[in-house]
C-alpha cells in the first residue's frame, strides 16, 4: 500500500496525495475582465457552459497563505513572493521556485510539490449574466477602446478541484491542509470575488493521479472516486510541529543538491 515518505525526496518517489476539494461562493462574485485569460466560463462538450477557476489564482492564494503562516511561526520570515523567495524553506520546498531569479541567488531550482487544475463548478451555467462595456479608465472616467467583460457568479455556487501533493510527508500534508481550510477569499485584482468556504471532500493516497473535477463531475462520475480521507487527515502533525520538522530538514536535502549540482561541474569541467 502506497503510504507517505518518512523524509523529503529530491527524486520524485511517484507517491501522490490527491485532494477533492470544493469551494462554495459564500456572497455573489463579481469578474471585471479587458483580458481574454481572465474569462471564468467554459464550455466543455460533455458538461456544458461552467463556471471555471484557473488553477494559478487557487495557488497563488494557497501559497500566499502558507507563507504568512510560516511567518507566524518565525520561520524564515523574509522569504517573500515575486522576487524575494529564500528556496530554503518549507514554503519554496511545497511550491517551488527559481534560483537565478531569486534574491537568494541560489544555484538550484525547486519544482512544485503542490500540483492543481481548473477548479469547474459543480452545476451548469444556465444563462450566463454577462455583459461588455467599454473599459473606463478611472484616472479620467474617459471611456477607451477596451472593452470589459462583468460576470457575475451567483453565490452559493459550489467548484469542485483536485490538489495533487507530489511526494507527500506527513508534515507537507499538514501544512498544505491546514491552509486550505484557512483559504476564505479568492481574489485578484480584477476579481471581487466575495467570501469562499473550502472544504476537502475526500482524497486518495496513491502511486497515481487518477482522479479530476472534470471526470468526478461527469454523469455518472468518471473514474477512481475519491477515498474518505479523515482517518489519515485526523492523524497528521500538528501544523506548527510540521513546519519546524521540515525546516530541520531542509538543510540536508538541499546540501545534498549542491554537492551533487558541483560534483556534476566537477566532471564536466574535467573532460574539456
Ligand atoms: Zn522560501
Amino acid at each position: 500500500m502506497t503510504d507517505f515518505l518518512e523524509i523529503p525526496s529530491l527524486l520524485s518517489r511517484g507517491v501522490y496525495l490527491q485532494l477533492v476539494v470544493e469551494m462554495k461562493l459564500l456572497d455573489d462574485a463579481i469578474i471585471r475582465s479587458n483580458e481574454p485569460e481572465e474569462v471564468l466560463t467554459h464550455h466543455y462538450k460533455s458538461l456544458g457552459n461552467r463556471f471555471i477557476i484557473p488553477w494559478r489564482k487557487v495557488k497563488g492564494k494557497l501559497r500566499r497563505l502558507v507563507l504568512e503562516k510560516q511567518r507566524s511561526f518565525d520561520i524564515q520570515p523574509d522569504c517573500a513572493l515575486k522576487d524575494d523567495l529564500c528556496l530554503n524553506c518549507p514554503s519554496c520546498l511545497l511550491f517551488g521556485g527559481t534560483g537565478e531569479t531569486s534574491s537568494a541567488k541560489m544555484q538550484y531550482n525547486i519544482l512544485s510539490r503542490v500540483l492543481g487544475e481548473t477548479f469547474i463548478s459543480n452545476d451548469k451555467v444556465e444563462e450566463v449574466q454577462n455583459y461588455t462595456q467599454n473599459a473606463v479608465d478611472e484616472k479620467d472616467l474617459m471611456t477607451h477602446q477596451a472593452l470589459m467583460t462583468i460576470l457575475t457568479v451567483p453565490k452559493e455556487t459550489i467548484f469542485t478541484g483536485t490538489i495533487t501533493i507530489k511526494d507527500p510527508t506527513e508534515e507537507m500534508a499538514s501544512i498544505i491542509i491546514d491552509n486550505l481550510k484557512r483559504l476564505t477569499r479568492i481574489g485578484a485584482r480584477s476579481v471581487e470575488w466575495g467570501k469562499v468556504e473550502t472544504t476537502i471532500i475526500g482524497g486518495k493516497l496513491s502511486d497515481r493521479e487518477d482522479m479530476s473535477a472534470y471526470h468526478l463531475l461527469q454523469n455518472p462520475p468518471q473514474g477512481t472516486q475519491p477515498d474518505d480521507l479523515t482517518g489519515i487527515l485526523n492523524n497528521l502533525p500538528d501544523v506548527q510541529a510540521a513546519y519546524t520538522t521540515i525546516n530541520t530538514q531542509l538543510p540536508e536535502l538541499f546540501g545534498e543538491l549542491i554537492k551533487r549540482r558541483s560534483s556534476k561541474k566537477g566532471k564536466q569541467s574535467k573532460t574539456k
